[in-house]
């Protein structure tokens, strides 16, 4: 499948056309931004080990009954994947106290959440991505209450199916973040999942092994994503 035109760039990777109006090949790049783009930097492989990761995450989904944009892996950095038109609003699962949720509830980060809790954010970079609920969301007319009840189902399938295999690598799967987009009238999972838009803990030692090494400060973040792609795929991944 040959890339087209570049039809967008964001801040993690590049979206082309292809010859086929329905799919969309995606590249992953090594940039990482944080606090709405207000931290820059680059992590070294991260766009590789995003792709591998997301792939396999979106295929386990999928062999689940999750509907999702993954059609395959094309490269190290690039997959194809079906076109979606975003509906803009981000869903966060979580299920320990983090981030944002620690600062707004005051509960200390780690509190084990007593069931997954989701919410609501309007993807709107001149915003900064602020919290909404399902009032806004059809009000501002970004989904229809069925898209929603069908977002939120399939959310927390996900998290279920996450947990999951997350467990078995020994992670901690703490809160993450998914985007879902419609194409022929169908919702279907899109973006990526990955150290980026998840949290992962060592559930062990409690060891970040995500984005946050890199938002904080914490050193050793190409090192937390190689380690992750690792215990999901494997050693010769
Ligand atoms: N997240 C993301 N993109 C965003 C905001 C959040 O992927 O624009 C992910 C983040 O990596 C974490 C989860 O969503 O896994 C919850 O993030 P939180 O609301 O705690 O915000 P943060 O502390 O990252 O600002």
């Amino acid at each position: 499948m040959q890339k087209g035109q570049m039809l967008y760039e964001g801040k993690a990777k590049k979206v082309y056309a292809t010859a086929d109006p329905d799919l969309l090949i995606v590249d992953y790049k090594d940039d990482a931004t944080a606090f709405d783009g207000k931290k820059r930097g680059q992590i070294l492989q991260k766009g590789i080990y995003n792709n591998k990761m997301s792939a396999f995450f979106f295929e386990k989904l999928s062999d689940a009954g999750i509907p999702t944009h993954h059609v395959k892996v094309l490269s190290e950095r690039e997959s194809l994947v079906k076109r979606l038109e975003i509906v803009k609003v981000e869903v966060v699962m979580r299920n320990i106290v983090a981030g944002s949720l620690a600062k707004r509830t005051g509960l200390p980060e780690g509190t084990p959440l007593p069931f997954p809790v989701l919410e609501h954010y309007y993807k709107s970079d001149g915003l900064g991505d602020p919290m909404i609920n399902e009032y806004h969301v059809r009000a501002l007319g970004l989904a229809t209450q069925d898209e929603l009840d069908t977002i939120a189902a399939l959310s927390f399938k996900v998290n279920d199916i996450l947990k999951a295999i997350t467990a078995q690598a020994g992670l901690d799967l703490v809160d993450f973040k998914l985007e879902y987009g419609r194409h022929h009238g169908q919702i279907l999972l899109g973006d990526e999942i990955s150290p980026d838009t998840c949290r992962f803990w060592d559930s062990e030692t409690r060891e970040k092994l995500d984005k946050d090494r890199f938002r904080r400060d914490l050193g050793k973040v190409e090192e937390a994503y190689q380690e992750v792609l690792r215990r999901l795929m494997g050693p010769n991944k």
